[in-house]
């Protein structure tokens, strides 16, 4: 902590201070204990089309099995573990646990869509990401065009040389890209121009009031319209009623994902549902 605030600063020591330095380190322990030993589970969301609700693929969703506190959502130790650099190597255990998911489903005669994993923006910079991508796809045996990769707008907005080369290099891989969390981020579209991505997925923060709000419909629909002159597909996130998805269909936004499709379900649960939701679309 002393060291954190710079040379020049006193830093004095509280007991309050101490109460939460020492959590923070516990935390951090228990953080690097869960890479170690495997303390993390996936859960999968799918995604269906909105004009024939066939479905067409799966987010993995991490979550940290804490000793105490049970599952803890990634939105409470993701930021945790960027700022400890603990996230690459979250990242790279979710890589593989997810391909080797969807290989083993598709193994079992369940649809052949893709599985779609978030990827920290930091991933794009350090590291060697499209050659690890690559070996993962090998080692597990998931075709290319299954994998979808999911980056915040932040990551492109990096204009660093290292960023661009990844995002060429995933993409002659056969790896599409998804931008998550669509506008919310910066408002240059610069990005969308320069870089290869396949997919907008539209924040939910847009999509919740589409059924009453005018205005947040002009703005989808203006999103989708924008797309599909870029040639790129919509995803609507957090989709919670019929009429948001009904909505949603009337503005020609592809593919849905939310709670009135199912939540983010443990691999068993998500083999589960996709059986049965494949059984009652054919009976229909
Ligand atoms: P995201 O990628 O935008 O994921 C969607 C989040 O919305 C998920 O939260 C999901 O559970 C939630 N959600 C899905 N449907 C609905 C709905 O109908 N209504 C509402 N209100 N929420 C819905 P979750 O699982 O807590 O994940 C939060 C964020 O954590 C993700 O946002 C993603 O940015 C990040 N994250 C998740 N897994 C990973 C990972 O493996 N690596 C990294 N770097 N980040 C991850
Ligand atoms: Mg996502
Ligand atoms: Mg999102
Ligand atoms: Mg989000």
């Amino acid at each position: 902590l002393a060291k954190d605030s710079g040379r020049n600063h006193h830093q004095f020591y509280t007991p309050e201070l101490e109460g939460r330095a020492s959590r923070m380190l516990n935390q951090e322990q228990l953080l690097r204990q869960a890479i170690a030993l495997g303390g993390f589970e996936l859960h999968y969301q799918p995604l269906v089309r909105t004009d024939n609700s066939a479905l067409a693929g799966f987010e993995a969703l991490v979550r940290w099995r804490h000793p105490q506190r049970g599952l803890v959502s990634p939105e409470e130790f993701v930021p945790f573990a960027e700022s400890r650099g603990l996230i690459t190597a979250i990242d790279r255990w979710v890589l593989r646990q997810a391909c080797s998911q969807a290989r083993a489903w598709h193994a079992l005669g369940l649809p052949r869509v893709p599985v779609a994993v978030n990827m920290s923006a930091l991933e794009f910079r350090h590291h060697n990401l499209a050659a690890e991508v690559a070996t993962v796809l090998a080692e597990t045996g998931l075709p290319p065009q299954l994998l979808h990769l999911e980056l915040t707008e932040s990551t492109l907005m990096q204009s660093d040389v290292q960023v661009q080369h990844t995002l060429r290099a995933l993409q002659q891989l056969g790896v599409e890209l998804a931008i998550d969390d669509f506008g919310t981020g910066y408002s240059s579209l610069a990005y969308l121009k320069r870089h290869p991505i396949h997919q907008l997925k539209i924040d939910r923060s847009f999509v919740n009031d589409i059924a009453e709000s005018d205005d947040d419909a002009a703005i989808v629909k203006a999103i989708v319209q924008m797309a599909h002159s870029l040639r790129l597909h919509t995803v609507a996130e957090g989709v919670e009623t019929a009429a948001q998805f009904d909505r949603l269909r009337e503005l020609g936004c592809e593919l849905v994902q939310g709670f009135h499709i199912a939540p983010p379900m443990a691999a068993e649960e998500a083999r589960q549902w996709q059986t049965k939701y494949c059984h009652a679309r054919q009976a229909q």
